[in-house]
């Protein structure tokens, strides 16, 4: 704390990111991160844009980029916003349309940057209990309020909910603005897109972080009614200008015209996923049903802090949140098959 600091920095809690050891050896499954690279597609176009021209700045509207996204969504430019990352698409978001004076809805078990930018922004909010399943109830959802957010499949229980639930609840608040947050929904999610020409309240938040392995690029965009779109362009062009570099922009672009290598990588995760679940489930583990890249675990008969320092001590790291209703959970991305190898027999060890 400092006596030059404004008085919003002091009271701030800021996010903390699963961490990024930089060890020899490490078995990184804590961060969500896909086991396979980029397309080489994508690589040739970021070294194709790694040119004299970065000397000039990009395109202030990224306007490729949308109508790339626009194309393979099937939605017009006006319906698409890009971000660097889906973490800066949401800080806009929430600023933008997430701040009313009826409070903010979203689970008690969700992302855990959203009250962070709650305190942000004083953005009033209330958590929404999931069920004793983890899932998330739309009925709970019923009643006055100023929006709702929630991750479709949620983070980090990697439950999906499906698109007719889904729709019920933005019919049920024509008046506030719902957000689904898809990070995940590649993974075997039902995405809410094809509702935004019929939802004036809906926002659907991608990225390309985790089906798309460009975590490291930082794109993500978000689509919905272009009323919405341009409340985040205007907070946008308020702030930052040019968000997506040229290389994030060659990059983003590139990614989305290798379908081919999309559709296997995405599908190599989630066949991994199964058999991950499996094994673990054999183990005597109780495993979430996901539909992300992660599954989210515990042992009836072992502490998960326990097992997450164990397996650290394995040189495998997990995700443990030392948070209410979830400590005795990890979180546990989907790595590449030998990666999974490693974690179960680093888990057989330990148990
Ligand atoms: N939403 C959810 C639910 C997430 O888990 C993450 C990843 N931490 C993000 C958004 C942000 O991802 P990115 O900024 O890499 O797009």
């Amino acid at each position: 704390m400092s006596r030059y600091w404004s008085a919003v920095v002091s009271e701030l809690t800021p996010y903390v990111p699963g961490e990024q050891p930089k060890l020899p050896g490490l078995v990184k499954l804590n961060t969500n991160e896909n086991p396979y690279g980029p397309s080489p597609q994508v690589l040739a176009a970021l070294r194709e844009a790694a040119a004299d021209s970065l000397r000039l700045y990009p395109d202030p509207s990224a306007s490729e980029l949308k109508q790339t996204l626009a194309d393979y969504h099937g939605v017009k430019t006006q319906e698409v916003f890009v971000g660097n990352g889906s973490d800066e698409v949401l800080a806009l978001v929430f600023m933008a349309l997430l701040k009313h004076e009826a409070p903010l809805l979203f689970p008690d078990i969700s992302y855990s940057f959203y009250p962070v930018y709650c305190k942000l922004y004083g953005i009033d909010y209330r958590t929404v209990p999931l069920d004793e399943q983890m899932r998330i109830r739309p009925g709970d959802y019923a009643g006055p309020c100023g929006a709702i957010i929630f991750p479709n499949p949620n983070a980090p229980t990697g439950i999906g909910l499906g698109l007719a639930a889904v729709e019920s609840m933005v019919q049920a608040h024509p008046e506030a603005v719902v957000v689904v947050d898809e990070a995940y929904v590649d993974f075997g999610g039902d995405s809410a897109v094809a509702l935004i020409s019929q939802y004036p309240n809906l926002l659907v938040v991608q990225t390309l972080s985790k089906s798309r392995s460009l975590a490291g690029l930082r794109v993500g965009f978000a689509l919905g009614h272009p009323d919405l779109i341009e409340a985040l362009e205007r907070v946008k062009n308020s702030f930052n200008s040019y968000p997506l570099d040229r290389l994030s922009l060659a990059g983003a672009v590139a990614s989305f015209r290798d379908e081919a290598y999309f559709q296997q990588t995405r599908q190599a995760v989630i066949d991994s996923r199964e058999q991950l679940a499996t094994a673990l489930a054999q183990l005597g583990f109780e495993v979430l049903p996901s539909q992300a890249n992660f599954i989210f675990v515990r042992h009836p008969r072992h502490d998960a802090a326990q097992l997450a320092a164990g397996l650290r001590a394995r040189s495998v790291i997990v995700r443990h949140f030392n948070a209410p209703r979830i400590s005795q959970f990890l979180r546990i991305s989907i790595g590449s098959p030998d990666d999974c190898a490693a974690l179960v027999r680093a888990l057989r060890e330990l148990l």
